[in-house]
């Protein structure tokens, strides 16, 4: 039968708690220093799990569980208190996470909020919202996040097949059907986690992608959605339309996607906002997400997988690490001084090239011929019947951009 501690003992733990050093206590107790549920007690709160393991302990003696005391989910633990009258909360419920608050690194937000450090995807305790982070290099193929489009983060699982069964992917499949929002976090090259934006997990689609073994399997793109914030009365038409994205239930999918299944052209422009130029730029974490990945993805589209100069003598022929052709693209007016952030605005170019535009002796040639081609395979792509939308067939995959490749301790 399990001990539980009466509330007599509890109430005389927490005076015991007051009275002496948190750290000899978890140590004796062997209770780690994450913060996790905490009791309130006259505008005062205290680890829960640590007095419950005292006041165990002292009533009766050699009794502490074996469970998992670290846990952040709410447990049998949490319900004895709670029958006892104790009134039970947590750091994220006093104070959650504000926008755009900035973090150095993961283990400061698991310190401020609970939850586990080493996750892509985690709820804080006593929360139902999700967090997903994401950060720019390793490998998740993650979209650079936009604060205006949807934008794609691979699921959960660094190799093999992904599933929908897995405990982040299962986070974010409920959070979709109950259309809760989540917390997206994104750590910017060089720069802090930040709790970019709100978001609503709008649908998902199966793609190929590349395991950490290097292996081509199939993985989840989720497809999330920037609002403004949790509140489904302050989102716009767009926001709630963008709530009826397909899925592809995971029953029908036994072999690789399809490539056809991949956005067209024509749809990756529908996704772009419809204001050209973007909302005016105010921070640094903005600016380094305006960077629109959808437009960067139509441009590879429109690329079919070749270096769009014509007089191109120097494709490699290698492949990136996920298979694909190594393409940077570049825009042609730049961003920082008023060029759009539009695939119309937007070239793919080899390494070889790139360089020639960048660095070459003739940038103002250069400049006005690519804006042609951009323009003319724009209208050209936009002419194409979206279901014949030319697709790398290198690379039947989202992630083919060089872009937001991102990373995921699992
Ligand atoms: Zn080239």
């Amino acid at each position: 039968m399990k001990h539980l501690p009466s509330l007599e003992s509890i109430q005389e733990s927490i005076r015991r708690f007051e009275e002496s050093e948190e750290a000899d206590l978890r140590e004796k107790l062997g209770v780690g220093p994450g913060i996790y549920y905490l009791i309130r007690k006259n505008s005062t709160t205290y680890p829960a799990r640590l007095i419950f393991l005292d006041a165990l302990n002292q009533e009766f003696p050699g009794s502490l569980p074996k469970a998992k005391q670290n846990s952040s989910e709410h447990s049998w633990i949490e319900r004895h208190l709670e029958n006892l009258g104790l009134e039970i909360t947590a750091p994220a419920l006093i104070a959650p996470p504000e926008l755009r608050a900035e973090f150095r690194n993961r283990d400061l937000i698991s310190d401020r909020f609970g939850g586990a450090s080493q996750q892509g995807l985690v709820r804080f305790p006593g929360e139902r919202i999700v967090n997903a982070f994401s950060e720019p290099k390793g490998g998740y193929a993650d979209d650079e996040p936009s604060l205006q489009s949807p934008f794609g983060y691979r699921g959960q699982g660094p190799s093999g097949r992904q599933s929908l069964a897995s405990p982040g992917n299962r986070l974010l499949e409920s959070s979709r059907i109950e259309r809760r929002p989540i917390r997206y976090w994104y750590r910017p090259a060089g720069g802090n986690f930040s709790f970019l934006t709100w978001a609503m997990v709008a649908g998902r689609v199966w793609v190929r992608g590349v395991g950490e073994d290097g292996a081509a399997r199939v993985e989840i793109n989720w497809q999330l959605l920037p609002i403004p914030d949790e509140h489904p009365e302050n989102w716009s038409t767009d926001a709630i339309a963008a709530l009826e994205f397909p899925v592809a239930p995971e029953a029908e999918l036994s072999e690789m996607p399809e490539v056809a299944s991949q956005p067209s052209y024509a749809e990756l422009i529908e996704r772009l906002p419809k204001a050209p130029g973007g909302p005016p730029r105010r921070t640094r974490v903005q600016i380094e997400t305006q960077r629109s990945s959808v437009a960067r993805r139509a441009a590879l589209l429109r690329s079919s997988g070749k270096c769009e100069w014509p007089d191109c003598g120097g494709m490699p022929a290698e492949t990136d690490k996920h298979g694909a052709p190594i393409l940077q693209v570049d825009h042609i007016a730049d961003l920082a001084k008023g060029g759009p952030d539009r695939p119309e605005n937007m070239i793919a170019l080899c390494p070889n090239c790139h360089a020639v535009k960048t660095l070459g002796g003739e940038p103002d040639r250069w400049r006005s011929r690519l804006s042609q081609i951009a323009r003319e395979g724009h209208e050209r792509m936009l002419r194409t019947n979206p279901r014949e939308a030319p697709v790398n067939p290198a690379s039947g995959n989202e992630g083919i951009s060089t872009s937001g490749h991102s990373i995921r301790a699992e």
